[in-house]
């Protein structure tokens, strides 16, 4: 039913916002304010900071091996689908962030590059390319724990939530693991200096 909603929309331009507005109201009521950044709350996900905690492992996983300290979880129905770190320098290549590596695995896992039924915890918020990796995968909410620098620009929230796409994620900004978070890409700069 969806898949016939999206095809039609790639085909019937003037149909586009009356699709999207059928799309958006058949999510839950929570995603009524789904242009704006959301803070977490408990009864979100009572497993929410688990979640979290095994992405900062990741991240440290990272620290270790030299490479940028994210983690990212990718979680469906409350089980943990795919785990990753970044392995840009051990790979040398630039497209493997902690959330396209976890879009990777969970694809392949399910057997699907649909992955709406799916939540992403990532310990950064997400670069632009990550962020059009999420759209483009169709997760239904992406929560991370500490800000990017420059993310005064809203931009991974203008990605995941552009009118111009035709799927919405609700993006949390779940400040629980914040410190771990940040501390954690401090003092991989600061030794980096
Ligand atoms: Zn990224």
């Amino acid at each position: 039913m969806k898949k016939n909603a999206d095809s039609k929309n790639n085909l019937m331009h003037e149909n586009k916002t009356t699709l999207r507005t059928k799309h958006a109201l058949s999510k839950s009521a929570s995603k009524s304010d789904a242009c704006a950044i959301e803070k977490s709350t408990s009864s979100q996900n009572v497993h929410a900071e688990d979640f979290m905690r095994l992405a900062i492992l990741e991240a440290q996983k990272a620290f270790k091996k030299g490479e940028v300290p994210i983690g990212a979880v990718l979680v469906r129905g409350g089980k943990v689908i795919a785990k990753a770190h970044n392995m840009r320098e051990k790979k040398q290549n630039a497209l493997l962030h902690a959330e396209v590596i976890c879009i990777n695995k969970a694809c392949s896992r399910l057997g699907s590059w649909r992955l709406d039924d799916c939540e992403m915890f990532v310990t950064l918020e997400p670069c632009p390319m990550c962020a059009g990796a999420i759209q483009n995968a169709r997760l239904s909410r992406v929560t991370f724990a500490c800000e990017e620098k420059t993310s005064s620009d809203h931009l991974c929230q203008k990605i995941l939530q552009s009118p111009r796409l035709n799927h919405t994620c609700t993006l949390v900004h779940d400040r629980t693991f914040e410190a771990e978070a940040a501390t954690l890409l401090s003092d991989f700069f600061k030794l980096r200096r």
